[in-house]
């Protein structure tokens, strides 16, 4: 008898390599693809991602707005989206002010 899914590991294609599977282990997603080599920490600024924001990252290359990031500079805490930037590597994205944006009237 054969169970692949005893660990309950979820993954999914790699956005990088595009051949590779990124295998989502408890604090980080992997492609097993060794020379792509892939690495996304589960852990960003204090806060754990669960599997379904590192899947949306993953698949999309984003995910949704994340609220409870704690900046290591300040200590406060801050929402943000997580993104890939050019080399893959994980970078916020913060969402456009809404108090100071210009209305614009549409005719
Ligand atoms: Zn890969």
């Amino acid at each position: 008898m054969t169970f692949e899914q005893k660990d309950n590991r979820q993954s999914c294609p790699c956005p990088k390599c595009k051949s590779g599977n990124v295998v989502i282990y408890r604090k980080v997603a992997k492609c097993q693809n060794e020379s792509c080599g892939l690495t996304v920490w589960r852990s960003i600024a204090k806060k754990e991602l669960t599997d379904g924001q590192l899947t949306d990252l993953l698949m999309n290359g984003k995910t949704a707005l994340i609220k409870g990031f704690i900046s290591s500079k300040t200590g406060n805490t801050f929402e943000a989206a997580v993104k890939f930037d050019a080399d893959y590597k994980t970078v916020f994205e913060f969402p456009p002010n809404k108090g100071g944006s210009k209305k614009r009237r549409t005719k």
